[in-house]
């Protein structure tokens, strides 16, 4: 991962350069790159510029905000485009300037993870900062330790069998070589914990770093964890809209919206078929996530429809939560005869095909005629 490293430098006595050595040294340890913008001072500036901007402040104003634009673009751009997480030190120097304050909204803004670390007692700090921190550290040893056992839980990923990990990658590299603005149906499926929203989030979040104009949608069904954002279950997110159906995410298009991604597609309509069709057959790449079998292990409608259609299909796949294989099928734990039940760990867990048990009264059942069966056989072998 990529950190950028945010807080004081105008108004910091050692220009915020002491903790960033300090955590610069930490991450590298842990196989992480760092954006330390205190280290750069040349950044996108001349070298007349980097001399003589802050004397420019008295003399000058128009060529010191000139100059200052331009290093707030750099900035920007690498939090918005190119970092994978903020480390930002809130300290007393903090809310002197208002770069710190600036790049965390934008930060929160693009759902990248913020990670603020301050000494300062939670109720003198500013809502607004807190507002936009993903954690909250109390010193750098904490955070420490929060990015070890992250580091640690990677690992473990690695080690899971390699059909559960997604497949898509070398497709989607050769497909995205295309000439022109072709239209474009890809669609990410699979059963509940499989990664399907992280998946959507990740090509959506490249499409926004190639500067395209994305639109992404979600049915107001789907209220689980943030309003107007698309959450996947490891936290990642992504600003989006929430829509009742297919009629009203058409209505909610932007006619230049270059990339269209939609999650949650099974509960749009059979509708959206025809509209995922159109806004390809208009240039646009339309990128949609779903539930591609119910609590039944029946097709869900209109999923099945959308893999017809699509260019590239992505199939993904969950762990077993019974015995650990690689699962397919959503497994409901509350007994209910409704379609669409809401909920995530609880009330639905991935089961493989083996595991999987649409009706949990059917499995009572057999598992009972079986005992019966086989304590028939032995009486007739030993009378
Ligand atoms: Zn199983």
């Amino acid at each position: 991962m990529l950190f950028y490293l945010c807080g004081a430098i105008e108004y910091s006595p050692d220009h915020g350069k002491a903790w960033r050595e300090e955590v610069t040294r930490f991450l590298h340890a842990l196989g992480h790159q760092v954006y330390d913008p205190a280290l750069d001072e040349k950044k996108n500036l001349t070298d007349e510029e980097v001399a003589h901007f802050r004397s420019w402040k008295a003399t000058d104003l128009p060529r010191f905000q000139q100059t200052v634009r331009k290093i707030i673009q750099y900035d920007l751009d690498w939090v918005e485009h190119r970092c994978d997480a903020v480390i930002a030190l809130w300290d007393e120097y903090a809310p002197r300037g208002a770069g710190t304050q600036g790049e965390l909204t934008v930060a929160h803004r693009r759902g990248i993870p913020v990670y603020l670390v301050t000494a300062l007692p939670t109720e003198t700090l500013s809502g607004w900062i807190l507002g936009c921190a993903s954690r909250v550290f109390t010193g750098f040893e904490e955070l420490r330790a929060c990015l070890e056992s992250q580091a640690a839980s990677r690992v473990e990923e690695q080690k899971q069998p390699a059909a559960v990990r997604p497949r898509s990658m070398s497709w989607s590299v050769g497909m995205n070589i295309t000439k022109g603005s072709i239209g474009w149906i890809e669609v990410v499926c699979g059963p509940m914990f499989s990664g399907k929203s992280e998946e959507l989030i990740r090509r959506l979040r490249r499409a926004e770093i190639a500067r395209q104009r994305v639109q992404i949608f979600k049915p107001a069904i789907d209220q689980r964890y943030a309003d107007d954002h698309i959450v996947s279950h490891s936290d990642l997110k992504i600003q989006g809209e929430c829509v009742k159906d297919w009629q009203e995410l058409e209505r909610k298009l932007d006619l230049r919206t270059e990339v269209v991604g939609i999650d949650e597609a099974q509960f749009l309509g059979d509708g959206l078929v025809g509209l995922v069709v159109r806004l390809a057959d208009m240039g646009k790449r339309v990128i949609v996530a779903g539930l591609d079998t119910d609590y039944l292990g029946r097709p869900f409608h209109p999923m099945p429809e959308l893999l017809a259609v699509a260019d590239e299909i992505v199939k993904m796949l969950a762990i077993c939560m019974q015995c650990g294989n690689p699962a397919k099928h959503t497994q409901r734990l509350v007994q209910s005869d409704d379609l669409v039940v809401v909920g995530g760990g609880g009330t639905y867990e991935a089961r493989c095909r083996r595991c999987f048990e649409p009706n949990p009264s059917n499995m009572e059942k057999r598992k009972a005629a079986t005992t019966a069966a086989m304590g028939l056989s032995a009486e007739k072998r030993n009378p």
